[in-house]
């Protein structure tokens, strides 16, 4: 009981409030948002459109400051951080995950998976050893070479999974990862993010989609511009479990042969 006191927060927003001003029109997207994450903590915010919770995902990412309050990363307070030392923070604390997945189109896998870790200086052979460990941590080895137009959207998700985690973050950040995929890539994606969480990495999943958030550990609502509820899930789902139960599309498993379907055409 008492060591678990000891344990500092992750991450800590302190009456965060962020508003936009434009041509006039003044948009309080949070207004006063706080909370605190624990180290291996599994995270949904949730919330409908428009209740700020992309707003909420810039700011935990260090994409954007708070107009007011405090937002503190393992104690230290980066609300008045400039540009440079929040990309400092970002590369070596958080991996990103997004709806659309971001990867360089004309770019193979590999190759993306490698880039932020030009950006943080690693050498070139270590490049190569990481993002091939992190594509095969996600079921993605043999398919170094593919460019995205060549993965399914499970794919292409999971080759920027593997790109959040070549910095080797505490911290992944994932906003709507799964709102461009099928249900069984989205259960399939929650796996591994379930996976990552029990290695130790704190994940901060931002969802509308409730079937989504159930399979986090605590699931926190926005509405407004403010946290309204902030509950432990005791029921969380396991997705190897309800992936068990799913029926098993055409989609290639990563051992396989890529079928006709899938490359078919795109040359
Ligand atoms: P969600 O991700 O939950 O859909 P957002 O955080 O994107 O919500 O948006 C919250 C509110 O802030 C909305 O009213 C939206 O229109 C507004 N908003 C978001 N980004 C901006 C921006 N860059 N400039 C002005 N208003 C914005
Ligand atoms: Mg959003």
């Amino acid at each position: 009981m008492s060591s678990e006191a000891a344990v500092a927060p992750l991450l800590e927003v302190v009456h965060v409030q962020k508003t936009y001003f434009m041509e006039g029109v003044v948009v309080r997207a949070l207004r006063g948002v706080s909370l605190k994450i624990m180290p291996g903590e599994f995270v949904a915010i949730m919330g409908a459109s428009g209740s700020g919770k992309s707003t909420l995902m810039n700011i935990l990412g260090c994409l954007d400051r708070p107009t007011k309050g405090q937002y503190l990363i393992e104690g230290s307070d980066v609300s008045g951080f400039d540009k440079n030392q929040l990309a400092e923070v970002r590369n070596r604390k958080i991996g990103f995950v997004f709806q659309g997945f971001n990867l360089l189109s004309r770019t193979s896998a590999l190759e993306n998976v490698e880039l932020p870790m030009i950006y943080a200086g690693v050498s070139a052979s270590e490049r190569l050893q990481r993002a091939t460990e992190a594509l095969a941590s996600v079921g993605l080895a043999g398919r170094e070479q593919h460019h995205p137009n060549q993965l399914s959207g499970g794919q292409q998700q999971r080759v920027a999974i593997a790109r959040s985690l070549v910095n080797r973050p505490p911290l992944i950040l994932a906003d709507e990862p799964t709102g461009n995929l099928d249900s069984r890539s989205s259960v399939e994606i929650m796996g591994i993010f379930q996976e990552l969480n029990r290695k130790g990495i704190t994940i901060v999943l931002i969802t509308h989609e409730a079937d989504i958030a159930a399979f986090a550990g605590r699931q926190i609502l926005v509405r407004d511009g403010l946290v309204v509820s902030d509950l432990h899930n005791e029921h969380s789902q396991n997705a190897a479990a309800v992936l068990a139960k799913m029926p098993k599309l055409v989609d290639a498993e990563p051992d396989d042969e890529p079928s006709a379907q899938e490359t078919g055409g795109r040359s």
